[in-house]
C-alpha cells in the first residue's frame, strides 16, 4: 500500500497537488465521511471529493435524534463537523472538486476525472454521492422556487415565523421537518396523498399531539400559486375530486429524493430508479468500485446505515487494493 503522503513541494519547489491515492471516495455526506475515516484509519491513502456542501443532506436537517451514542440527540450541523473531523484526523483528506467521470483502466485501477487536464488516479473507488430531493412538477413549484417553494426546513423556515405553511409528503423527512417548523410557523398544514404514512409511528404520534399540525389527507398539490412569493396551493383531494384553496405563505416538498447517480450511467449497474445496485459487500457490477449510503438500492436510508455501507465498502475496497497491488508488484517484476 502507498504510504500516505501531504503534498509535498516538486523540483520547482512549487506545491504539487497530490493525485495518486489508494482509495477515492466521492460525496462528503455521512456514508463518504465514515468512509474517509474507515479508509484513513486503515493508512490507506484516501482521498473524498465533493462538489459543494459537506454533510450532503444532513445539511438540510436541524437535529438528528437517533444516531447512537447521542441520547439528548445532536445538532446537524455539529455532527456533520464530528464525522468531517474524524475522518480527517486520520488522514483522509477533503478535495472541493465535482468529478465528471471514472474511467476503468486496465490494471484494475481508475482515472478519476475533474474539471483539470490531468485526472486523478486510485485503486478503488468507493461512490457516496447521495441523493437529491425529488420535485412535485406541479406549475408554480419552479416560478416561485426561493420564494416560498422550499426543499430544506432548517434553511429556509425561518423567514416565515408565525405564518402558515404547506408541507407535502408522508415520510419520515416530511414529518421530522414539519415538526421542526412548527417551532416557527403558525400553521402546519401537511398535505398527503394518502391517508396512510410511511413515517416511523412516533413522528405520527408526535404531530398528532401537536396544535399547530392540520393534515389534509387523500390530496395532491395540483398548483402553488401566488404574485410576487407564493399565496397558496391548489389541493385536489383524490377521493372525491374536490379542488380546495389552500393560502399558505412556503410549500416544503419532502417527497422523497433522486439518487445523485448521472456521474456512472452507463458505467455500474442501476436498478428502475437509478440506484446503484451492489451485493451485500458493497460491489458494483464494477470490480474495484463500490457504492454506500442513499445512493444505493436499499430499502432503509438512515445516517446509521450510511455508515454501516461505508464500514462494509472500505473493508471490501481494502481486500480489492491488496489484490491490485498483488497483481501490479507481479507485473513489475515480470
Ligand atoms: P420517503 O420515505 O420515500 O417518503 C416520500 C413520501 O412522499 C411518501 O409519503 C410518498 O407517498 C410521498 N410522495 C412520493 N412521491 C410523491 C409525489 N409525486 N407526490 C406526492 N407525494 C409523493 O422519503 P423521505 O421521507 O424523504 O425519506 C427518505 C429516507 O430517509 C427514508 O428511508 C426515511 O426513513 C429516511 N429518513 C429518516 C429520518 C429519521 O430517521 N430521522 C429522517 C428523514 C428521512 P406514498 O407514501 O404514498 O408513497
Amino acid at each position: 500500500m502507498l504510504e500516505f503522503r501531504v503534498d509535498e513541494a516538486g523540483p520547482s519547489g512549487v506545491e504539487e497537488k497530490q493525485r495518486d491515492f489508494d482509495l477515492a471516495i466521492i460525496g462528503a455526506g455521512p456514508a463518504g465521511l465514515t468512509a474517509g475515516l474507515y479508509g484513513g484509519r486503515a493508512q490507506l491513502s484516501t482521498v473524498i471529493f465533493d462538489r459543494g456542501t459537506i454533510g450532503g443532506q444532513l445539511t438540510l436537517t436541524d437535529r438528528v435524534d437517533n444516531y447512537p451514542g447521542f441520547p439528548e440527540g445532536i445538532s446537524a450541523a455539529e455532527l456533520i463537523h464530528r464525522f468531517r473531523k474524524h475522518a480527517e484526523n486520520f488522514g483522509a483528506r477533503i478535495v472541493l472538486e465535482e468529478i465528471q467521470k471514472i474511467e476503468p483502466l486496465d490494471d484494475g485501477t481508475f482515472h478519476l476525472w475533474g474539471l483539470e487536464k490531468e485526472p486523478y488516479h486510485a485503486k478503488a473507488v468507493i461512490l457516496a454521492m447521495g441523493s437529491r430531493p425529488r420535485m412535485l412538477n406541479v406549475p408554480g413549484e419552479k416560478e416561485f422556487g426561493g420564494r416560498g417553494v422550499s426543499y430544506c426546513a432548517v434553511c429556509d423556515g425561518p423567514f416565515f415565523k408565525d405564518q402558515p405553511v404547506a408541507v407535502v409528503g408522508g415520510g419520515d423527512s416530511a414529518f421530522e421537518e414539519g415538526l421542526y417548523l412548527s417551532k416557527i410557523v403558525s400553521r402546519v398544514i401537511l398535505i398527503h396523498r394518502r391517508d396512510q404514512f410511511r413515517a416511523a409511528p412516533i413522528f405520527v404520534e408526535q404531530a398528532r399531539n401537536n396544535p399547530k399540525f392540520e393534515f389534509v389527507l387523500n390530496s395532491v398539490v395540483e398548483e402553488i400559486y401566488g404574485d410576487s412569493k407564493v399565496r397558496g396551493v391548489r389541493v385536489r383531494n383524490l377521493k372525491t375530486g374536490e379542488m380546495k384553496e389552500i393560502p399558505v405563505e412556503a410549500v416544503f416538498v419532502f417527497i422523497g429524493h433522486i439518487p445523485n447517480t448521472d456521474l456512472v450511467k452507463g458505467l455500474v449497474d442501476l436498478d428502475e430508479q437509478g440506484h446503484v445496485i451492489t451485493d451485500e459487500h458493497m460491489r458494483t457490477s464494477v470490480p474495484g468500485i463500490f457504492a454506500a449510503g442513499d445512493l444505493r438500492n436499499t430499502p432503509i436510508r438512515q445516517v446509521t446505515t450510511a455508515a454501516g455501507d461505508a464500514t462494509i465498502a472500505v473493508y471490501t475496497a481494502q481486500e480489492y487494493i491488496r489484490e491490485v497491488e498483488t497483481r501490479l508488484q507481479k507485473a513489475r517484476t515480470g
